[in-house]
């Protein structure tokens, strides 16, 4: 099976010869979802929605490149998580300002970071290299708000919910452990009133907000409500890739 699309899977002659108008970089995190999700969900989620979403884009003739997904997160909140891998965001300006400068080297000026996990946060850094690589167009999309989810789940997903227990049930159902062992992802909120209306934030210390590491109740998902969202969420993110890729990086705006 040829993923053209995907550039670990290519050979040199092939990329040489392609001209590619897109680069994915698919961005997640190690991290404990839950007592019946791998500490990879959001590698794994990454990795199949970019997949996916740029095969449909490539079937239309869109000429996309998805880079090996970057395994590691910010998870400063989950700091006394066992082995979960924080990386922080200044360490992630670092390796995006270097996969940046390659792309705008070698001419391919549009890039859209596709991010798996609620923890990072590409705004800052897409600011600040916006502006010394003014050519590049940098994009970043959360593939998990594309969508409502309440069309698709009876209980909201925060982390390791219903939602994510879902996709990884249909993606990859043989390192999901019976759901009779999952917690039932209860959480805290904060007291304070502008943080619980969503217009003030601060980072949640995670052991302190939810016992089982899970923020949302993952015990109604099935692989069937997994598929059935996973098929909307690649669609609409190839849409999304189709019109980058068709743009003029000169002339954006309606
Ligand atoms: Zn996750």
């Amino acid at each position: 099976m040829m993923r053209p699309y995907m550039l670990a899977e290519n050979t040199w002659k092939i990329v040489r010869e392609t001209e590619y108008t897109l680069a994915i970089l698919p961005w997640g995190a190690t991290e404990a979802h839950n007592y019946h999700m791998p500490y990879g969900t959001d590698i794994i989620e990454a990795d199949h929605i970019a997949a996916e979403s740029a095969r449909l884009a490539w079937e239309q003739g869109t000429k996309v490149i998805v880079f090996p997904t970057v395994p590691f997160g910010v998870n400063t909140g989950q700091f006394d998580v066992k082995l979960d891998l924080n990386m922080n965001p200044s360490t992630q300006l670092a390796i995006l300002h270097d996969i940046v400068d390659v792309l705008n080297r070698q001419g391919i000026y549009k890039l859209i970071i596709l991010n798996s996990h609620g923890g990072n946060d590409f705004k800052t850094m897409i600011r600040e290299l916006g502006l010394q690589y003014p050519k590049m167009f940098l994009s970043s999309c959360n593939w998990y708000q594309s969508v409502d989810q309440k069309e698709f789940f009876e209980n909201k997903d925060d982390h390791a919910g219903e939602m994510e227990t879902s996709l990884l049930l249909h993606l990859t159902p043989d390192l999901v452990r019976p759901l009779s062992e999952a917690g039932d992802g209860a959480s805290k909120k904060f007291r304070m009133t502008a943080i619980r209306e969503g217009w003030a934030w601060a980072e949640r210390k995670w052991t302190k907000v939810t016992k089982d590491t899970g923020v949302g109740d993952p015990r109604k998902a099935t692989a069937e409500k997994g598929e059935k969202y996973f098929n909307i969420v690649t669609q609409k993110v190839a849409n999304f890739f189709i019109e980058v890729a068709k743009a003029d990086n000169d002339d954006l705006y309606a």
